[in-house]
C-alpha cells in the first residue's frame, strides 16, 4: 500500500479527550475517530489491526471446534422476557421500540439469541456438544465510556456459547476455551493472566477473566506470590489474622463527636480489627442493607451485590438515614433500632470476642460486643483483600496487588439460561433436559489496545509482529532520485507479490514528518531508503523496538526482511510456548 494512495491521516498534538497512552496514540496515529461517546469509526489501520487479532481469535476457536454464525445485533424483547433479564439487566441495556411500539434491545451479549437457535435445532443429545461463535458489533450503555475502544458503548465482541449434555461435558467445553484463550493472547504478543473472576450479571458457576498486566488496567488483581493463585479483587480471598481475642462484657461508653471508626478507637485506644463499621445501601429494588466489616476493612461493592442478590448498590444520603432511623456515626448491630431492614456482618467480625460497635444511639459506643452473644445477623465475605495477606490456596504464599485489563473473560454458566428459557434435548433416556452451557467473550477491540498500552515508547506505538496494521513499512528519503525510486517502487511490489504486508512511505514529504509518522504508526520492522546509503548499494533496516539501524546490501534487501520477520513470529511463538 503507497501511503499517498492511503487514507492515514496523523495528528501531531496530544488528544485532549485521551485519559491513557494507547487511546491517544490510537487516535494520534489515525487508527480511530470519535463519532460520539463510547463510538468510535475504524480508520483503515485500525481496521486492519481489528482483522488481524480476529483472525487468530476465529483461528483459535475453529482449531477448538467452535462454529462459527453471525447472529442479529438487534433482538426482541420477548427472548429477554423469557430469561429474566428484561428486568435485570439494568442501564446498560440499550432498549429500543419498532414502529408497531414493539420493545427491541441492541444486544449487549447474546446467551438469550443463541439459546433460541440451538433450542430449535440441536433437539437429541447427538446433537450435542455444540459451540457457536460470532465476531460482532454490540451495545452496552456504559455509565462512563471512557479509554477509547477499552470502554467503549459500541465495540466488537468475539462471543462464543457451548452447549453440553451434562456437567461433564460442560466442564470439557470449557477447558477447550480457556486453552484457546490462552493461545489467543499469547499469540497477540500480550503479557497476561488468567484470574478468577465473579460472574456478575451474566450469573452462573466457574469463571475466569484474562487480563492484560498493566499500571492503567481498570481491574485489580491479587496474585500469590508463591502460588499460581490469582484473582479478580471483586471476589479474592485471603488468610487472615482471625484472633479470636478475650471475651468481656457489653458495655455503654461515652464518645462524644467520635463518628469514624477511626477516631473512635484512637479515643478508646482499641484496635481497629477488633471494631465494626456500618455501611448503609440501598439497591434497585429499594430493599435497604446495613453492612458491618471492621474498621479497617473496605467494604467489597461485589461481594456486597452477590450477599444481597442486587444489580445496583447506591449508598444512602444522611436524610434517609434518619427516615430509617439511624444515627449516623453511631450505627452498630446491637440493639439494631431497624428491625425491617437486613444486617450482614463480614465473616471477620463473627470470629472476633470483643468488638467496638456503635449503640444506635449520638455520642456513644459499645465496646465488648460479640455476636451470637450480644446480636446476631447474617454473614457473608464482605471485604476487600489486602495486600501481605496469605493466600488461600497455598495457604503460606503472601497476596500482592497489580491491575489488568479484562480482555477475555469465559463462563460456566450451567442451566441458568436453558432453564428459564424451557431450552431442552431428549437424552438417552428420552428424557428432556435443559442444556449445560457456557459462555465466553473476548473485546476485539479491547484487545487491540492492550496491546498499545503495554508496547510503546514517548515516540508511538510498537505494535506485536501478529497484530501489526502492516509488518513492513518502506521510507523512502529521497523521492527525486529516479533511481532509488524506482528501486523502492519495485521493493514494494516484490514484498507484496511475496504476501508480505507492506506500507510504503512514498510521499513528498521531508525525512522528519515520515520518520514521526512512522514511529508512530508503530510498524515494526522498517527499510529506510536515503540517498547517502543507496548510493554505496545499501539500504538501512531497522525494528521499531530499539530503532537501531543496521545496513543491508540493496540486493539483500527482501531475504534480510524475510528473515527479520521470522524472527519476529518465532519470538512470540516462543512465548506462548514457555
Ligand atoms: P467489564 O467488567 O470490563 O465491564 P464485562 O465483564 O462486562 O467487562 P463481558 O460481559 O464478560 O465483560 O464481555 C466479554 C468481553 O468483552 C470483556 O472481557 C471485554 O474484553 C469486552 N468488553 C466488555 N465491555 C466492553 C466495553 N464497554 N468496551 C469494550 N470492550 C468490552
Ligand atoms: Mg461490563
Amino acid at each position: 500500500m503507497r501511503y499517498s494512495k492511503s487514507f492515514i491521516y496523523t495528528l501531531k498534538e496530544d488528544q485532549k479527550e485521551a485519559a491513557i497512552v494507547s487511546h491517544n496514540l490510537l487516535l494520534r496515529g489515525g487508527f480511530i475517530v470519535k463519532l460520539a461517546s463510547g463510538i468510535y469509526n475504524y480508520l483503515p489501520l485500525g481496521l486492519r489491526v481489528l482483522k488481524k487479532v480476529s483472525d487468530i481469535v476465529r483461528d483459535e476457536m475453529n482449531k477448538a471446534g467452535a462454529i462459527e454464525i453471525l447472529m442479529a445485533a438487534i433482538q426482541p424483547a420477548e427472548l429477554w422476557k423469557e430469561s429474566g433479564r428484561w428486568n435485570d439487566y439494568g442501564k446498560e441495556l440499550l432498549r429500543i421500540k419498532d414502529r408497531g411500539d414493539r420493545d427491541f434491545v441492541f444486544g449487549p451479549t447474546h446467551e438469550e439469541v443463541v439459546t433460541d437457535i440451538v433450542r430449535r435445532f440441536a433437539k437429541s443429545y447427538k446433537n450435542l456438544p455444540v459451540n457457536l461463535y460470532q465476531i460482532q458489533t454490540k451495545f452496552r450503555d456504559e455509565l462512563r465510556p471512557r479509554f477509547g475502544l477499552m470502554r467503549g458503548r459500541e465495540f466488537i465482541m468475539k462471543d462464543a456459547y457451548s452447549f453440553d449434555k451434562d456437567e461433564a461435558g460442560m466442564d470439557i467445553s470449557y477447558e477447550k476455551m480457556r486453552k484457546a484463550y490462552n493461545n489467543i493472547f499469547a499469540r497477540c504478543g500480550l503479557n497476561f493472566r488468567s484470574v478468577e473472576a465473579d460472574t456478575g450479571s451474566i450469573g452462573g458457576k466457574d469463571s475466569e477473566e484474562f487480563m492484560v498486566l498493566s499500571k492503567t488496567g481498570e481491574d485489580e488483581i491479587v496474585i500469590c506470590d508463591s502460588c499460581n493463585y490469582a484473582s479478580n479483587v471483586e471476589r479474592a480471598d485471603s488468610i487472615v489474622n482471625d484472633e479470636s481475642g478475650q471475651e468481656q462484657e457489653l458495655k455503654l461508653i461515652p464518645t462524644p463527636n467520635k463518628q469514624t471508626i477511626k477516631d473512635v478507637c484512637e479515643f478508646l485506644n482499641a484496635n481497629p480489627e477488633f471494631s465494626a463499621k456500618a455501611l448503609v445501601y440501598e439497591n434497585e429494588k429499594g430493599e435497604v442493607f446495613c453492612f458491618f466489616v471492621e474498621g479497617d476493612d473496605e467494604l467489597n461493592m461485589v461481594k456486597a451485590m452477590r450477599a444481597t442478590d442486587s444489580i445496583e448498590l447506591n449508598m444512602v444520603d444522611d436524610e434517609k438515614l434518619k427516615e430509617l432511623g439511624l444515627e449516623k456515626g453511631y450505627i452498630g448491630p446491637v440493639n439494631f433500632p431497624n428491625k425491617s431492614m437486613k444486617i450482614i456482618c463480614d465473616r471477620r467480625i463473627t470470629k472476633r470476642n470483643t468488638l467496638v460497635v456503635g449503640a444506635n444511639k449520638e455520642n456513644y459506643h459499645y465496646i465488648g460486643a460479640k455476636f451470637g452473644r450480644d446480636f446476631d445477623c447474617e454473614v457473608a465475605d464482605l471485604r476487600v483483600v489486602k495486600e501481605h495477606e496469605i493466600c488461600p490456596r497455598c495457604k503460606k504464599g503472601h497476596l500482592k496487588k497489580v491491575r489488568g485489563i479484562e480482555v477475555g473473560h469465559i463462563f460456566k454458566l450451567g442451566q441458568k439460561y436453558s432453564k428459564a428459557m424451557n431450552a431442552t434435548f431428549l437424552d438417552e433416556n428420552g428424557k428432556s433436559v435443559p442444556y449445560f452451557m457456557g459462555c465466553y467473550g473476548i473485546g476485539i477491540g479491547r484487545t487491540a489496545q492492550a496491546a498499545i498500552e503495554q508496547s510503546h515508547d514517548e515516540d508511538g506505538i510498537i505494535w506485536p509482529i501478529t497484530i501489526a496494521p502492516y509488518e513492513v513499512e518502506i521510507v523512502s528519503l529521497d523521492t527525486r532520485n529516479k533511481e532509488l525510486v524506482e528501486f523502492c517502487d519495485s521493493l514494494h511490489e516484490e514484498l507484496e507479490k511475496a504476501g508480505i504486508e507492506v506500507l510504503y512511505d512514498d510521499r513528498d514529504e521531508r525525512a522528519g514528518v515520515k520518520l514521526n509518522d512512522m514511529d508512530l504508526i508503530g510498524i515494526p520492522l522498517r527499510v529506510i531508503v536515503g540517498k547517502k546509503s543507496f548510493d554505496g548499494g545499501n539500504v538501512e533496516l531497522s525494528l521499531r523496538r530499539d530503532k537501531k539501524r543496521w545496513v543491508v546490501k540493496k540486493q539483500d534487501t527482501i531475504a534480510e526482511i524475510k528473515k527479520t520477520l521470522k524472527k519476529l513470529y518465532d519470538e512470540i511463538e516462543e512465548a506462548r510456548n514457555g
